[in-house]
């Protein structure tokens, strides 16, 4: 038997990760145990799911819900962890033989970090981890020997898509995006849209930071920095192709023109269950690739200009150092600035642009935690000033 440890289990990729274990398990194949869940505040999901799966322990992040959680929970006397240090005591649960982490936001890095200190294997959904710290997680991976599975659909794909080749003779990536609830819209166009209206995606239903982050492109953005790290391939090397009907989830390039894709319905249930079950695949709870009811399927250059978060994750890619870390902490507070109202759709991509101007970017070997965490500061420090009296 397996044990799990599973970071962000009250969110989209988490419960859809409990789905993943109830399949496994009526199938009669599930060699898994649950031996943490952990969350931000929703003790009352988590409360559910801790009767249900019956973990060793538990993480609130919020101190008030983990005293809550310890009130209601008295009958299961379940151990609850809280705050980071708790998170991090989750993530390298002793007993784990892997950690998926499903936190949304740059708070997943340190608890990365502790689940490959200790040796766990890592299966990541938190891409924010890789975005502000690829080069110091990858380096911790390498050193430990540990590996990192991703979750993300598009790096499930190319991860597919490399298996049986070799990595030297790779053209290029090739990473799908579906272009969003606003695909084809102007830049004029966009400037009076909703944060309903940006909630609405068109093929998935996701969390609402990397639902916005999907409207404005800058998930992408994130993405092609996330293949960066995980595929250690640069840049230029990384093409968007928009994919409005998300069936091809990315494909990769050979030297010799052959490319290799991978397709399936777009369930994040399938991209999850490989990270669980990898290598072996066994049959879960997605339903059949319908090829013939689909008939067609259509690709198309990303629209930049529209959508400048995209080349503004590019060019904080190539600045390197600390531009990632610092775009992608402004990117989190201008989001949450737009779905409280404050802000403007097109100011998202203002605010990440002005964070790349911003002086936090030394030398590659120079990256330490405490300097990717002072950058993502700044950043948070530089949007809350640009709103002042807002
Ligand atoms: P959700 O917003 O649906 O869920 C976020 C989860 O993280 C919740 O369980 C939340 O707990 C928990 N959380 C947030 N902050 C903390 C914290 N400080 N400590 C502990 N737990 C915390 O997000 P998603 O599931 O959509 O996304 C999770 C990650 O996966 C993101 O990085 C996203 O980019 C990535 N991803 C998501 C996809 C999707 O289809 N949803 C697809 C590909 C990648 P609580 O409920 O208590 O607030
Ligand atoms: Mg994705």
């Amino acid at each position: 038997m397996k044990s799990l440890s599973l970071l962000g289990s009250t969110g989209s990729i988490g419960t859809q990760t409990l789905d993943v274990l109830r399949a496994l398990s009526a199938s009669g194949h599930s060699p898994w145990q649950v031996s943490v869940l952990a969350a931000h505040s929703n003790t009352q999901l988590l409360e559910a799911q801790a009767r249900e799966f019956r973990p060793r322990a538990v993480a609130l992040f919020e101190p008030a819900a983990a005293e809550d959680f310890r009130h209601r929970t008295r009958d299961l006397g379940i151990p609850v962890l809280s705050g980071m240090e708790g998170l991090c005591e989750a993530a390298a649960w002793e007993e784990a033989d892997l950690t998926l982490n499903a936190v949304v936001g740059m708070v997943g890095l340190r608890p990365t970090l502790a689940a490959i200190a200790a040796g766990k294997t890592v299966a990541l959904a938190n891409k924010e981890t890789l975005v502000a710290g690829g080069a110091l997680v990858t380096a911790a991976a390498r050193e430990k020997g540990v590996a990192i599975l991703p979750v993300d659909s598009e790096h499930s794909a190319i991860f597919q898509c490399l298996r049986g080749n070799d990595l030297a003779q790779v053209k290029r990536l090739l990473l799908t995006a579906s272009g969003g609830p606003f695909f084809g819209k102007t830049r004029a166009e966009l400037g009076a849209v909703t944060p309903a209206q940006a909630l609405r995606h068109p093929n998935w239903s996701m969390g609402a930071k990397v639902t916005i982050d999907s409207a404005t492109m800058m998930n992408k953005g994130l993405e092609v920095m996330e293949a960066r790290w995980l595929f250690d391939v640069p840049v230029d090397k990384i093409q968007v192709v928009v994919h409005r009907e998300s069936i091809v989830h990315s494909m990769v390039e050979y030297n010799d023109g052959a490319v290799m894709a991978q397709l399936g319905t777009p369930d994040m249930r399938l991209p999850i269950q490989y990270a669980l079950t990898y290598p072996a695949r066994l049959p879960g709870p997605v339903g059949e690739l319908d090829l013939f009811g689909l008939g067609q399927l259509s690709f198309a250059p990303p629209d930049t200009e529209a959508f400048p978060c995209l080349a503004i994750a590019q060019e904080a890619l190539r600045r390197g150092g600390l531009a990632p870390a610092a775009v992608n902490g402004a990117n989190e507070q201008a989001v949450a600035a737009f779905l409280g109202g404050r802000i403007g759709f097109l100011e998202i991509p203002e605010l990440c642009s002005g964070a790349l101007g911003l002086d936090v970017a030394p030398a590659e070997e120079g990256l330490s935690l405490e300097a990717v965490l002072e950058a993502d500061r700044a950043a948070r420090a530089y949007v809350d000033t640009q709103l002042i009296g807002r």
